[in-house]
This record gives structure tokens, C-alpha cells and sequence, in this order.
């Protein structure tokens, strides 16, 4: 059923990108083979997928299709938040409709985790009135905001605590911006949203108000292993397309061997850390694993020359994607990381 999918999502990959065209049919199939429903408890109408084989199916699906298995991560996280939550109404009411992709939602939470951390106000302000909290303000980041029927949504209280809350895009005064014209990814649909006095009463709240309610960097979170089994899927693919290359061109076999030993290890690590073992950190999976993800994607470009480099060859659209990795969700240890290899410290 897996190699359906991936089939289905590998096929269109390219016009995807091309015609920065939303996977409707490639998400809506991931829906219909219960892809949102991997890592949900049975209890709550999932399938209880072991994280490794969570990971495996990630890796599976992102070496098809970046644009979707990205997105699968955004109902993904509005399913994490709802389980966590003490907000078993809110949870009862929208974990079927999401799960079974009736309904898409969206995160975005970047603005208290990686993004704009640099800056003296928050983006998005959380103001107590009686019964309910006030939103205003802006968030930078959401993909698929116009898709998206519910957000999860990070908010900070003028007394410095956090909030997170799940918010209908219907909501009086909640505006989904045009989505951003972006190096790679513009198909996810990504761009700022804005609250202007949204009123939001108490029974929208997910967590919160509490102290760094983002401290904590789970599986599935800023820089999590999940993030690494998508560019460890993305450089999967790549090194499929150069393996072809290398199969008539014996001169290419020494450069995709050693980069195929180097992604055998890092999978390795990633099932180990999904396994709970320690083999490394989980921001040096993440590093290791952006780094291969770049690496693979321009040894693809070289070994493609010139004919790589032209609109519509898969070598050009891997390398744009992979940059991707460099800027998304990644904690400033990773952003050291790559920093440091790219000037060779
Ligand atoms: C395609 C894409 C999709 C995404 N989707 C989502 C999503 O759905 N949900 C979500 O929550 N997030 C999402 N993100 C956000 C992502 O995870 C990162 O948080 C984001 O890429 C960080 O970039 P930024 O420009 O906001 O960072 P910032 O740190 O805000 O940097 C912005 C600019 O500020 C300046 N700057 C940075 N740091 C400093 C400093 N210390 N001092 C002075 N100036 C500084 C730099 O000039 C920099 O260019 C997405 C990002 C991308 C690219």
C-alpha cells in the first residue's frame, strides 16, 4: 500500500514544484491509507505505529515527494497537540475530522521556537479578558494557512507566559496572507497570518498559560528526528537519481558509494534514536542529515552537468529543495552546525 502511495506522490513531484500546484490528491490518498493515523494511539482511532517504523514510512514518503510529506507534518502536529492537551473537548471534537483528513490543520509556532527570537516584542500577543484571551498580531510562518480549516497556534501573554491554541481560521479577524513566492516548497502554500482583536474564549486553549511551553524538544518538535527523516528522505531520492547516473558512468560509482555509506549510517542513527537509543544527539542527526540532504542533491547536479541545471531536470528542483533544510525548524545548535561546515571550521 506504501509503494501505491509513493508511486502516486513520486509521479507528480515535479509538476508539484513546477506549477506550484497543492497536492490535494497525493494528501487526500495519504488520508485515505491512514498516514495521519501512524503514530496515533488506538485509542484514539490510530494505528500505534512503533516511532521506528513512523520514521521509516517519513523517510518512504519524503524521497517521492518533499512538498507533501512536509504538509503531512502540519495535520501531524495539530494531532500531537490535541493528544497532549488536558482539553478533552477540544480534542474529541477535531481528532477525527483531522485525522481522517476530512479537515486540513495547520502549526505555526516558529515565532516562540526559531524564528524572530532576535526581536524585543512578540509577534503574536495573548491578552486576558474574562472568559477568553484576545489575539493580536502576527504569525510569519503557517504552510497551508489557506487550506487549513483549524490553527495550532503559539501566543504570548504580556506577562512573558505562553499560550497555545487551536483557532478556526473562520474566526472574526483572523487573515491568511497570500502565500510566499519561495526558492523551493512554494506549492506548501506558506505564509504570514495575522489576528487583529481575535476573540477567542477559554475553551479554544490547548496549553497554557505557562512558562516556555516550547522548552521541550520532543520527537516530534523544533529539530526533532522527525524533521532529520525528512531530509534523510530527501537525500534517499536524490541518491536514487545519482545510483542511475552512476549505473552507466563507472566514473561517478566512487563519490555515490561513499555517500550512500554515509546515509546507510545516519538512517542507522535515526531508527536507533526512534528506537530510543543514543547513538548521537538528535541535532547531530539533524545536522548530519541536512548536510547529506545538501551534499546528495548537488553530487546529483554535478554528476547531471549542464543538462541538471535546466528547468524541469529533477537535479535542479533537489537542490532548491534541500536548502530548505537549512532554514526550516532548525535550533540555533543545528544552524551552528551547518554555519560551521559551510566555512569549513
Ligand atoms: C518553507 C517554510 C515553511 C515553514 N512552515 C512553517 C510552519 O508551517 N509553521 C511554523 O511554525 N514555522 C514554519 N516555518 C518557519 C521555520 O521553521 C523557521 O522558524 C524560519 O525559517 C526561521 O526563519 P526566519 O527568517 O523567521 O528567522 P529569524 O530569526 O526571524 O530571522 C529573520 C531575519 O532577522 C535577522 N536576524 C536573525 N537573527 C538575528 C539576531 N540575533 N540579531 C539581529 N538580526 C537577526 C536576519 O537578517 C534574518 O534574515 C517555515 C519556514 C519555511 C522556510
Amino acid at each position: 500500500m506504501l509503494a501505491a502511495l509513493c508511486r502516486l506522490l513520486r509521479s507528480h513531484a515535479a509538476e508539484v514544484d513546477s506549477q506550484g500546484l497543492w497536492p490535494a490528491a497525493q494528501l487526500a490518498a495519504c488520508a485515505e491509507q491512514g498516514v495521519y493515523r501512524w503514530g496515533l494511539p488506538r485509542e484514539h482511532g490510530g494505528l500505534a505505529w512503533s516511532e521506528a517504523d513512523l520514521v521509516r514510512g517519513l523517510l518512504q514518503l519524503a524521497s517521492c515527494c518533499l512538498t507533501t510529506t512536509f504538509l503531512l507534518t502540519q495535520p501531524a502536529g495539530c494531532l500531537r497537540r490535541l493528544i497532549d492537551s488536558p482539553n478533552h473537548a477540544l480534542r474529541d471534537r477535531y481528532l477525527e475530522p483531522l485525522a481522517s483528513g476530512k479537515i486540513f490543520g495547520a502549526v505555526g509556532i516558529a515565532h516562540l521556537t526559531t524564528s524572530r527570537r532576535h526581536l524585543a516584542r512578540p509577534m503574536l500577543v495573548a491578552t486576558r479578558r474574562p472568559g477568553g484571551f484576545t489575539l493580536q498580531g502576527q504569525i510569519p510562518w503557517v504552510s497551508g494557512g489557506s487550506q487549513a480549516e483549524v490553527l495550532v497556534v503559539g501566543a504570548s501573554c504580556p506577562d512573558g507566559q505562553q499560550l497555545l491554541l487551536l483557532v478556526p481560521t473562520s474566526s472574526a479577524g483572523v487573515c491568511v496572507e497570500p502565500p510566499l513566492r519561495m526558492v523551493g516548497l512554494s506549492a506548501t502554500r506558506t505564509g504570514p497570518v495575522r489576528f487583529d482583536q481575535v476573540r477567542l474564549d477559554d475553551e479554544w486553549i490547548l496549553a497554557g498559560p505557562a512558562p516556555d511551553l516550547f522548552a521541550q524538544r520532543g520527537r516530534a518538535g523544533t529539530g526533532s528526528i522527525h524533521t532529520s527523516a525528512l531530509a534523510l528522505g530527501h537525500a534517499r531520492g536524490a541518491l536514487s537519481l545519482l545510483e542511475s547516473e552512476a549505473s552507466t558512468r563507472a566514473e561517478l560509482v566512487p563519490a555515490w558509494q561513499a555517500l550512500e555509506a554515509e546515509y546507510a549510517q545516519a538512517e542507522q542513527n535515526l531508527l536507533a534514536l526512534a528506537a530510543g537509543d543514543t547513538p548521537c544527539t538528535p541535532d547531530a542527526l539533524r545536522a548530519a542529515a541536512n548536510s547529506l540532504a545538501l551534499r546528495c542533491a548537488q553530487a546529483l547536479l554535478a554528476a547531471s552537468k549542464g543538462s541538471g541545471y535546466i528547468e524541469g531536470h529533477p537535479a535542479g528542483r533537489y537542490c532548491r529543495e534541500a536548502l530548505f533544510f537549512l532554514v526550516w525548524s532548525c535550533p540555533q545548535p543545528v544552524v551552528a552546525a551547518a554555519l560551521c561546515e559551510l566555512a569549513g571550521l
